[in-house]
């Protein structure tokens, strides 16, 4: 049963980015699905319904998919195009992890987010990209 399920899974892509997001936009799906049972009679709720199965359906076929060369060009590619989504969300986490140490000035010139450390109080802030200078209160 063992080998069977390991010649099962060889060759096949796995799961990548795309099939772990997919999984996930559909869980946000399904959600909305159940939420919205009532509104529209119910056609809102449906149409959440389907796009959740078909992300479902198309997240195991790239798991399952014997194609790795190709599924793996693609997740590349899906990785490029979500780079700003993604540096976003880690810019959040990093955020509420460090916050409590760290306060985070943005440079007015050219928007870079800089980190400096609390209980300093007012401080000369030097933007590191761009070489402005600005006060903040730490
Ligand atoms: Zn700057």
């Amino acid at each position: 049963m063992k080998q069977r399920l390991i010649n099962f899974f060889s060759g096949r892509n796995g799961t990548d980015s795309i099939s772990k997001s997919a999984l996930w936009v559909s869980i946000l799906f399904l959600i909305v699905s159940i939420a919205t049972t009532r509104v529209l009679d119910g056609i809102l709720s449906t149409v959440f319904w389907v796009f959740a199965l078909i992300l479902i359906v198309y997240s195991y076929w790239r798991i399952l998919s014997r194609n790795v060369y190709k599924r793996r060009a693609e997740n590349d590619r899906f990785i490029a195009a979500t780079s700003g989504i993604r540096s976003f969300f880690s810019g959040i986490k990093i955020r509420t992890v460090q916050g409590r140490q760290y306060k985070f000035f943005k440079c007015p010139l050219c928007k870079t987010v800089l980190r400096v450390p609390r209980g300093k109080g007012k401080v000369q802030i030097t933007c590191k990209k761009c070489g402005n200078r600005f006060s903040g209160k730490t």
